[in-house]
């Protein structure tokens, strides 16, 4: 992979000449921890490297919260024009370009549907992946066989920092492109050790802070084989039904479509992101509401997540990023639920 070195005063000159591309968001430190925002161009010399992924995911960049999908019914359907803005992102983690990947498994790759205003959002956007420098207290990419940076495919241009700026990596034809008129030295092999170092350190240090949550069946397995196990009450009784996690959470992507009276006696359709944690996300017209209670969609979301998306594209929709842990008010770690069920399964075994 070819790789550049871009020394730290030419950060914003380099940020420059990737909004000929389209609008720049980067995820930046601040005194709250990591943030995603829109820069203008006094900001794009000033530049604070995040250590590890931010608490706003970049799935609202792809897929608005709410949406109008169509007008009827008039003479004829209205189309509702996808004009979706060129942008680039700057500096998604190893975890968040997973996210993106399993959302583009449903709404871009699947043969059974492809969704036009994701498809229009994602060739309209450029990826820039960034290295996590340190692993944090909730992350667990390493469980679900993530890396904490960038795997290869699944960026246009990467950013590692090094002593006195970054080494750009170079991820596809796109990314290339956007590189185009703006020179920078070939990174040296000094540089690319010292990234290797790093990310060995912290897959380290990931593999020791979650050592003890590891199991030894997988977790389709677990989830599938256990619909009884007394861990989903025990887990799930501190929620509180506020979907935040569903919310923060980069891979969910559960929606409703409603109609609605708009102007001049039309109809108008509009997509809403929803969440199964909501007690109505599974209400019948008829008045039968299968997940009513709440244990059956704490369970719910641990088997779309583990069992059913698995089976349809055999890979998990959870990337580790640990969001939903750090957000919780019912302080509910997926870690210990998914470890919890392991032991109660061995237990009823003996
Ligand atoms: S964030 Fe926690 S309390 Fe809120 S819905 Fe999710 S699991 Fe329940
Ligand atoms: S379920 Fe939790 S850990 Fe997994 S991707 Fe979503 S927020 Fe991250």
């Amino acid at each position: 992979m070819d790789s550049f070195f871009l020394p730290e005063e030419k950060i914003g000159e380099f940020t420059e000449h990737l909004s000929r591309f389209g609008k720049v968001y980067r995820y930046e430190q601040s005194s709250s921890g990591a943030r995603l925002r829109l820069l203008s161009e006094d900001d794009y010399g000033k530049y604070s490297f995040p250590e590890i992924r931010a608490a706003e995911p970049a799935k609202f960049l792809f897929i608005k919260a709410k949406r109008k999908l169509a007008e009827y019914f008039d003479s004829s359907w209205k189309t509702i024009a996808i004009e979706e803005e060129p942008k680039v992102i700057i500096g998604l983690k190893g975890c968040d370009l997973a996210a993106i990947k399993i959302w583009d498994n449903v709404f871009r790759d699947d043969e059974d549907y492809k969704d036009p205003f994701y498809i229009s959002a994602r060739e309209n956007t450029l990826l820039v992946g960034a290295d996590c420098t340190s692993a944090g207290e909730n992350c667990f990419c390493n469980l679900l066989g993530n890396k904490p940076f960038p795997a290869e495919g699944e960026f246009d241009l990467s950013i590692s920092p090094v002593d006195g700026g970054y080494v750009v990596f170079i991820g596809s034809e796109r990314g290339k492109k956007a590189l185009d008129g703006f020179s920078m030295q070939n990174a040296s092999q000094e540089h690319l050790k010292q990234i290797e170092n790093r990310r060995n350190e912290i897959l380290k240090a990931l593999e020791e802070q979650n050592s003890k949550y590891k199991t030894s069946t997988p977790y389709r397995e677990l989830v599938e084989k256990n619909p009884e196990s007394p861990a989903w009450a025990k887990h799930g009784e501190t929620c509180v039904s506020c979907a935040a996690c569903t919310y923060v959470c980069p891979t969910c992507f559960c929606f409703q479509i409603y109609d609605k009276p708009g102007p001049d006696g039309k109809y108008e359709r509009f997509l809403v992101l929803d969440s199964c944690k909501y007690p109505r996300f599974s209400f019948m017209a008829g008045g039968l509401n299968p997940r009513g209670r709440l244990v059956e969609r704490f369970k719910h979301r641990y088997n779309h997540k583990f069992f059913h998306y698995h089976w349809r594209y055999e890979q998990y929709a959870c990337t580790g990023c640990g969001r939903c842990i750090e957000n919780c008010m019912g302080k509910i770690d997926m870690r210990e639920t998914l470890k919890d069920i392991e032991k109660q399964e061995q237990s009823h075994k003996q």
